[in-house]
């Protein structure tokens, strides 16, 4: 015999039931089996709620009733085709009755909230009865109340084990094909009604399958099966073939909703193996669960998440002292029927800490207030403390004990995202870690996990670009080119979550669509930094990276807070790395301490990994002994196609149309962005320098720097073609090219106009071409050499990408 039970989804609809009706049908034929129904999903809540109306004086709750009744028979109607006329009015009459008592009285009693919500299962269990036996299925419906015999405590009671299964084995004999019990509920020996908590259902049909020995539970719902996580919170959870007892157990404990967690013990005793299956895939994958274990399997099997939990906390410097403090609060707590879900206690025991559900918070604050009055008013104790936002999440594995490390990566990757944990738990069989966390950060706390402790996942990464002119459109063009060939092949998603111009700003928490981009932008909200900034904070998902691609100093103001919320800030803007020694120090001390990276690889060279190996050569002990570099592409461009036949200010104009200028190109030409350039290779070099401390040697003619406008600016330009003229008739004579060089050598840094002779490095520099030359204690006669194109917005973009794929293998 087999037992099979289907939840509320599996009779919330006229087309559900016909499938409940074939499932039953196949499995019916060469055995006899047992059906246990739950309620239509939803109906459970909307008893309670309407009978809490009903006790609180709000006549709505016979509306409700109304509804429930349409719903149940309109069901019935469409599956039988007639109406019904007998028990879903008199069941429906006699609800109105009990209800009408409850609002006259403005009192519910557990008893009567019992009464009310057995209705669900009662008109569930009727209506597929009804159904297949007008199907000729050869079925009976039994009266679960009849045979399940509880104690009296209602709403959550407890089977008597000898009573029900005299009961029940009496009944063995004649039983046919097909027997269908409600699930959920049960009556106590004087033939009150009780139910066995929510979800109990699964309870119900775990009890007749051990009683009647069955050969196997099948519970059929929504899903597959057990999964890796609630796939409602996480969209990449998948379906665990086969867990044990024990890890079904577990994963239920801390919310894996698929299963009741009392309704394992039963099957477990008389190792009956549970199958988890899809009513509306009934062919499809499952899950088994078994006393054994496959222990070749993942450690960390599966990941479960309770939502709605409370943090009850009660300490004082006394409560050593006191004696048999702990027993006193766990006995308060479970006299007052407090379920205590996790507990951890600090070795010097100033004190103790229980996670409970948050209904409980009133009856919890109580009762241990009581227990402890005296201590309390004697102040050896503090006050009990409440935190009622919080959630648990617990990595679920039986494998687990095997193996150092997991609790290290578990909170490792929680903290590199800017998670804190309030508090920590690992049951002593070693089969869960678990972790109170603040609510607001369960979805992305569940995902990183899920991330990171099943390697073939996906890794999401959620990008917040602000600056969409030339750098960032190339970008964005090149992470839309990207995408499909990161994810297959690196199994990353990059998504751009969000992105700004200076006007507007638009968000999608599941990836804006690259190809509209631009109009999704115009049609976006109205842009301010601040409110991006703290529109990221709201999202709070995980993996997030901040890129700045502006060369804008507001934006750079915000890096710091970005940091302190462990978001990684990626970014060819100079501005915050060329600030002040000390504000350079600290945006690299406060990403390091919340485990976020500041990378700025594009700040020189563009895309060429010039940062990175400089990163490289100290961190393997090396050392920088001097810097020669050219590294502005925009001003060897200008010197490289100046040869005195169009004029210098035109020659700045097609490198601006180029997009090979900074936006404003005075940045460039007033040697400012070069300076700002050597800056940040000394300081990542290790030495502590400011802008004042490298020396500049102009090569603009007078005036022009002092020019009020940009236009002003062009017109000195002009006025000066002479003296460019000169500068390039006497390098050419003399057989050199002119560079603007940066060097840092023998302690003293400058920039400056060199003329620069055949056979050195830089004589041959095409185009828009950088070049560096390291000196370091290990490359000392031939320096370390980096050259390639040093400006352009695709490189640069390039070099963009680059530090955020860093970012994320990191
Ligand atoms: P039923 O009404 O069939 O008893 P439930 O709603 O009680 O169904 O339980 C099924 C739901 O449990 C699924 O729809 C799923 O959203 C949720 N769930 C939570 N955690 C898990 C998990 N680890 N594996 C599978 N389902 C889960
Ligand atoms: N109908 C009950 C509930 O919603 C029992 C069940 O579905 O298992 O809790
Ligand atoms: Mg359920």
């Amino acid at each position: 015999m087999k037992v099979l039970k289907f939840g509320g989804t599996s009779v919330g609809s006229v087309a559900a039931i016909k499938s409940v009706a074939s499932i039953i049908n196949s499995a019916s034929t060469n055995n006899n089996i047992v059906v246990v129904v739950s309620a239509i999903g939803g109906v459970t809540n909307q008893l309670i709620q309407l009978s809490t109306r009903a006790q609180q004086g709000d006549t709505s709750y016979e509306a409700l009733i109304d509804q429930l009744k349409l719903q149940h028979t309109t069901m019935y109607t469409e599956l039988l085709g007639k109406e019904e006329e007998g028990f879903i009015n008199e069941l429906f009459s006699q609800l109105s009755e009990v209800c009408k008592g409850v609002f006259l009285l403005k009192e519910l009693t557990s008893r009567t909230s019992d009464f009310i919500q057995s209705c669900g299962e009662r008109l569930s269990s009727f209506i597929v009865f009804s159904y297949l036996k007008n199907e000729k299925v050869d079925i009976t419906l039994y009266d679960s109340r009849k045979y399940l015999i509880t104690d009296k405590q209602f709403g959550n009671a407890n089977i008597l084990i000898k009573e029900t299964s005299e009961l029940l084995l009496g009944l063995k004999s004649e039983m046919g094909s097909v027997s269908l019990f409600p699930g959920f509920i049960a009556s106590t020996l004087e033939n009150e009604t009780t139910t066995l908590g929510r979800g109990g259902s699964d309870y119900t049909a775990s009890l007749l399958a051990n009683v009647f020995e069955a050969e196997a539970l099948e519970i059929w719902t929504d899903v597959n099966g057990l999964m890796t996580a609630d796939p409602r919170l996480v969209k990449q959870a998948h379906l665990l073939p086969h867990v044990s007892y024990e890890e079904a157990l577990e994963l239920s404990h801390f919310g894996a909703k698929v299963l009741y967690p009392p309704s394992i013990q039963p099957a477990l005793d008389k190792g009956i193996t549970i199958w988890v299956k899809n009513t509306f895939d009934a062919e499809g994958e499952c899950t088994k669960i078994t006393k054994e274990w496959d222990e070749k399997k993942n450690l960390v099997r599966g990941i479960s998440s309770i939502k709605e939990i409370a943090l009850l906390n009660l300490s004082g410097n006394s409560m050593v002292g006191i004696p048999s403090f702990s027993f006193r609060l766990f006995r308060a707590l479970s006299e007052a029927r407090v379920n205590v879900i996790l507990i951890t206690q600090a070795s010097s025991e100033h004190s103790i800490c229980v996670a409970i559900s948050t209904v409980d918070v009133d009856k919890a604050k109580e009762a241990v207030s009581q227990e402890f009055k005296t201590e309390l008013e004697l102040r050896k104790l503090n006050a009990v403390s409440i935190d009622t936002d919080m959630s648990i999440l617990a990595l679920v594995g039986a494998n687990m004990k095997n193996q150092v490390g997991i609790c290290g990566k578990m909170f490792d990757t929680l903290g590199r995202n800017g998670i804190s944990v309030t508090a920590i738990a690992q049951g002593s069989s070693e089969r869960n870690i678990s972790a109170v966390i603040h609510r607001s950060d369960m979805k992305k706390a569940i995902n990183l996990l899920h991330e990171s402790f099943f390697l073939s996942e996906i890794k999401k990464v959620h990008l917040f670009i602000v600056g969409v002119g030339n750098v960032g459109r190339a970008f964005l063009n090149q992470i839309s080119e990207q995408q499909e060939y990161l994810l297959k092949e690196h199994h990353l998603n990059i998504l751009v979550a969000g992105i700004a111009n200076s006007k507007q700003s638009y968000f999608e928490e599941e990836g804006i669509d690259l190809k509209r981009w631009a109009d999704l932008l115009n049609d976006g909200d109205a842009y301010h930094i601040d409110s991006f900034v703290s529109r990221i904070d709201e999202l709070n998902l995980r993996n997030s990276v901040f890129v700045d691609i502006t060369a804008s100093e507001d934006i750079a103001q915000v890096y710091q807070a970005v940091l302190e919320k462990s978001i990684s800030v990626v970014t060819p803007n100079k501005i915050a790395a060329t600030r002040s020694m000390e504000q350079y120090r600290k945006l690299k001390q406060t990403a390091r301490k919340y485990g976020a990276q500041f990378l700025f690889e594009t700040n020189v060279a563009a895309g060429l990994p010039v940062i990175s190996t400089l990163n490289d050569l100290i961190k393997s002990g090396d050392k920088i002994l001097s810097i020669e570099a050219v590294l502005s592409g925009t001003l060897n461009y200008l010197f490289n196609e100046y040869n005195g036949q169009s004029t210098f200010k035109s020659i700045i104009e097609s490198a601006k149309a180029l997009g090979l200028t900074e936006p404003d190109p005075r940045l460039d030409l007033s040697g400012e962005d070069v300076i700002r350039k050597l800056l940040i290779l000394m300081r990542e070099s290790g030495l502590e320098v400011e802008m004042k401390d490298v020396d500049l040697v102009s090569f603009l003619p007078e005036g022009c720097l002092e020019a009020p406008s940009l236009d002003s600016f062009y017109q000195k330009v002009e006025d000066n073609e002479p003296y460019f003229k000169a500068l390039y008739n006497e390098a050419e004579q003399a057989k050199t090219k002119l560079r603007v060089v940066a060097s840092y050598k023998n302690g003293k840094a400058t920039v400056g106009l060199q003329k620069i002779e055949e056979g050195h490095p830089f004589y041959f520099l095409e185009g828009k071409d950088n070049i560096v030359l390291f000196h370091t204690e290990r490359y000392k006669a031939q320096p370390l050499v980096i050259k390639g194109a040093g400006a352009g917005a695709e490189v640069t973009a390039s070099g963009i990408f680059a530090d955020v794929l860093r970012l994320v293998n990191n």
